[in-house]
């Protein structure tokens, strides 16, 4: 009888692991899917339920815009949600707010413990001022946001400040910004629970010039719960 080993590492794990146990906050799981390297993603959350983000295979820069679901000219404030909760980073107990600092969604639990409000989305535009012009056919995040809100009739002129979940962007004493190397590693996790009915779209940032995402854009996987009714 033969011995079969492997070393399978943990990503193909992380990939099938059941959705209701990696989800952080235990209910009937109603969404569940891989976002691929480079992809965008979108899906409304509604009230109540709890989207938890996972950072499969580790330092996965995962962009995010905020729209009211039924009404898109309610949207994410990065400035309403940093002057509400009096600091730049969003972890735990970190509410979203809209532009009328309205709570959209709650961060319910969160395995890194700092995330990022002010770096912004790369695009194309962006990438060849920082990187040269040889980057202008690079795709990011940008048009994955304009790709991925199109279903949703969202373009360029409702496209505002986003977050960059498990993106390390550090403020020096000066004010000076950073992005450096992540916090994240494989299989850590984030979750918000929607205030209100919440349109989430995701840019699972396709960046390579710089540490965002390990200089190796990976896949991420999203999952939504629905917990039971108390
Ligand atoms: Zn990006």
């Amino acid at each position: 009888m033969s011995t079969i080993t492997t070393d399978q590492p943990s990503r193909i794990t992380l990939e099938t692991a059941p959705a209701d146990e990696l989800a952080l906050v235990p209910g009937t799981v109603v969404v569940d899917e891989i976002v691929g390297d480079r992809a965008p993603w979108s899906g409304v959350v509604e009230t109540g339920d709890v989207l938890t983000i996972v950072d499969l295979y580790g330092n996965q820069a995962v962009d995010t815009l905020f729209y009211g679901a039924g009404d898109h000219t309610i949207r994410y404030s990065a400035q309403a949600t940093i002057a509400a909760q009096g600091t730049i980073f969003l972890t735990t107990g970190s509410v979203i707010r809209d532009q009328e600092s309205v709570p959209m969604m709650t961060i319910v639990g969160d395995e890194v413990g700092n995330h990022d409000t002010l770096g912004g989305a790369c695009s194309q535009e962006s990438n060849t001022l920082r990187y040269g012009h040889h980057t202008k056919h690079q795709h990011a995040c940008v048009e994955n946001f304009l790709i991925g809100g199109a279903r949703h009739g969202i373009g360029k002129r409702d496209i505002v400040g986003n977050v960059n979940f498990f993106m390390n962007v550090p403020v020096d004493p000066d004010g000076s910004l950073g992005i450096v190397d992540g916090l994240s590693a494989p299989g850590k996790r984030l979750a918000l629970r929607a205030e209100m009915d919440t349109l989430v779209l995701i840019s699972n940032c396709p960046q390579i010039n710089n540490p965002c995402n390990g200089f190796d854009p990976t896949a991420v996987r999203v999952i939504v719960t629905r917990p039971a009714a108390s």
